[in-house]
């Protein structure tokens, strides 16, 4: 076998969905367990829907993956290589010169009808009960059509030839698509851009693609590809190759929906609903953070299909507090995945691997993953098995490491937490590890130190339990264990479990009728990480001004 070259191709018209983020993953591995090359390739075609920002966002999501490329934006030899240049924008002389190819050839041809024509071609057909199909006329003038060309503005199209297409498939087989399924496509739009089609076609010629990799919903797109290959030549003569097509399932939520932004939408309309209605929403006390104006909203929320920018529906999920469903890769981020667990699951969506094992490192991938091992059936998003693997995968981690990544996390999401934490940020994690199934929720084991000694709430029923039952039993413990704190010159804390063990030991009571009363003073609740973690991690200061503040409370 040739060594492959596979390549990643994303319109940069928003984020990196998970989707996308697997067939990255899947071209990646196929070429990094060859020794082949990868490209990325950046489709901005679509001049409207693309911007700068979304191919910032796109380049970073896939460094944070750790799936690198050899060939593309910010590869070393970008702008030396002769593939290049990656952006679809800065190639359309090359596209111009293989579309007047095809052109001279008359394979393709200047067409004129306005979008009003085009509209009453459809109207006719619909009414036909037949699909609309773009063919040339046989009355087709061309010398006159070339001259116009010069002065109108004009579309160009392909000259589908009439034939059934089959597509050999890695995956799928054979597909076959008959001829009356396929029409005079368009190849350069009214602006001067090509379309889709033909620029994918001429880069992954031009790139030495060898193989393609992508998502089922391409299938469709396939022959109208292989058409254009079998009509194209480079510039020395020698005709395209058709690339190994390789298409992969869709990936579902486990309700059987897509699973797309839209899922956003739907978990926030709910939310909306439930607080009564767009009007009442708007009282939240949260509604700070709503960016869409109400009747917006109201339109959002009438309407089932109806979705809102990413901006305002992340600004909804603040104001009601929700997390959303994660769907796109920055959004797995943010909510605190290792990236090699994020790959690790992704990489069993649609991998048939012949072993029960499904947790492996992505070298392991790299070195088994294989074209015929990819499924032809949907594949289903199970956020719980995610979650699983997330947290299994945090408590392997030592605690240095966990604390080093939870430390690059706070510096994207939760800025001010380290210097809150200060020196003891690595006991924090040492505490939190057992409690957390992201770095994100690492955050929650450890809260109670980041409020202020005197913003301790205190839970009613754990006060009464562990300090006022039995004549206040517990409280007087605590004056007791206060002194014997304020004695200790080691706040370590095996040091502290130690001297509590002792105490209790010499008064003749249990762990638990120490442990509790001070747990509850220090924190205001009845459960917290290990007593003298607890207490290390606020230092004598802190825990001596919050025992008294609990004292005083208590007593009256
Ligand atoms: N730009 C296309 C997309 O984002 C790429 C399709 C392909 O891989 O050919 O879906």
């Amino acid at each position: 076998m040739q060594t492959p070259v596979t390549r990643f191709a994303p319109s940069p018209t928003g984020h990196l969905h998970i989707g996308g983020a697997r067939t990255a993953l899947f071209s990646w591995a196929f070429a990094r367990g060859r020794g082949g090359g990868f490209v990325l390739r950046i489709e901005d075609t679509d001049q409207k829907r693309s911007s700068d920002d979304a191919t910032r966002g796109i380049l970073e999501d896939l460094r944070w993956l750790a799936i690198d490329w050899d060939r593309g934006p910010d590869a070393p030899n970008e702008q030396t290589d002769t593939g290049g240049p990656f952006y679809q924008s800065q190639r359309l002389e090359i596209y111009d010169r293989f579309i007047a190819q095809l052109v001279d050839a008359d394979l393709a041809y200047p067409a004129f009808d306005t979008s009003e024509e085009l509209d009453a071609m459809r109207a006719e057909a619909k009414a036909a009960k037949r699909t609309f199909r773009y063919v040339r006329a046989p009355g087709y003038d061309r010398a006159a059509a070339m001259e116009r060309m010069q002065r109108e503005q004009h579309v160009v199209r392909f000259r589908m030839p009439p034939e059934a297409i089959t597509v050999h498939d890695v995956v799928l087989g054979e597909v076959t698509t008959s001829a009356d399924e396929l029409d005079d496509f368009v190849i350069r739009k009214a602006d001067g851009f090509p379309t889709y089609h033909l620029a994918v076609v001429v880069d992954d010629e031009l790139m030495g693609v060898t193989h393609v990799l992508r998502g089922q919903e391409h299938l469709n797109n396939t022959p109208r590809h292989v058409a254009l290959q079998r009509a194209l030549k480079r510039d020395d003569g020698t005709p395209f190759r058709t690339p190994a097509y390789a298409h992969m399932p869709l990936i579902f939520n486990p309700d059987g929906s897509k699973m797309s932004k839209r899922d956003k939408d739907k978990a926030l309309k709910a939310v909306v609903r439930d607080l009564g209605g767009v009007a009442k929403a708007m009282e939240h006390p949260g509604r700070g953070a709503i960016t869409a104006d109400e009747a917006s909203l109201e339109a959002w929320l009438g309407d089932k299909t109806a979705q809102l920018p990413t901006d305002a529906l992340d600004g909804l999920a603040r104001a009601f507090n929700v997390d959303l469903p994660e769907i796109n890769v920055e959004d797995f981020r943010a909510a605190g995945y290792l990236p090699e667990v994020v790959c690790n699951y992704i990489a069993l969506l649609g991998w048939q691997k012949g072993s029960d094992v499904e947790r492996f490192t992505i070298a392991e991938f790299v070195e088994r993953f294989d074209l015929d091992q990819i499924g032809k059936t949907a594949a289903k998003f199970d956020r719980e098995k995610l979650l699983a693997f997330n947290f299994d995968t945090m408590r392997e981690l030592g605690v240095e490491a966990l604390a080093a990544r939870w430390r690059e996390w706070c510096a994207r999401y939760d800025e001010a937490l380290p210097a809150q934490l200060g020196e003891r940020f690595e006991l924090a994690a040492k505490m939190a590890q057992p409690r957390a199934k992201t770095l994100r929720q690492l955050r929650e084991p450890i809260a109670f130190t980041l409020l202020a000694d005197d913003a301790i709430e205190y839970d009613e029923k754990a006060v009464q339990k562990s300090l006022l039952k039995n004549d206040g039993a517990g409280l007087a413990l605590l004056g007791e264990l206060r002194t014997m704190l304020g004695e200790l010159d080691d706040w370590s804390p095996e040091a502290l479990d130690a001297a509590c063990a002792a105490f209790a030991e010499t008064r003749g009571v249990g762990m638990g009728q120490v442990a509790q009363p001070l747990r509850v003073a220090v924190t205001g609740a009845g459960v917290s990480p290990g007593l003298g973690e607890t207490l290390a991690l606020l230092g004598y200061k802190r825990a001596v001004a919050r025992i008294d503040r609990c004292a005083t409370l208590a007593n009256e």
